[in-house]
């Protein structure tokens, strides 16, 4: 998560707007979120997924490990990729947050 500083690093948090005391932070920019898995489904672990949390005007970014029952389908937001840009993000937790991001900004989020 150290990226270069500068207007695209991300800022990972707790939890995106959270500051500590309880309070918010003053961004009102809105805040994404996907979950995905990182296990095929005959693994005992399938229900482990990664939950992310984003924002893409204060670049703050959070990751938390969230259970997700078997019977949960789960949006692939990566489906419409070429194979080889799927292949490049991978499991990738901050490629994959770059991606989506940049649906958002494109106004493709949906
Ligand atoms: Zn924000």
């Amino acid at each position: 998560m150290h990226g270069k500083p500068g207007r695209w690093a991300w800022k990972g948090v707790f939890a995106v707007h959270r500051r500590s005391e309880g309070a918010l932070s003053s961004c009102t920019g809105r805040i994404y979120q996907y979950t995905y898995r990182l296990y095929a489904p005959e693994d005992s672990r399938y229900e482990r997924c990664v939950g992310m949390s984003w924002c893409s005007v204060c670049r703050e970014a959070s990751e938390n490990l969230v259970f997700v029952s078997r019977d949960t389908t789960l949006a692939d937001a990566l489906a419409d990729l070429p194979a080889s840009e799927r292949e490049r993000i991978g499991q990738n937790s901050r490629k994959i947050r770059e991606c989506l991001d940049r649906l958002v900004r494109r106004g493709l989020w949906p």
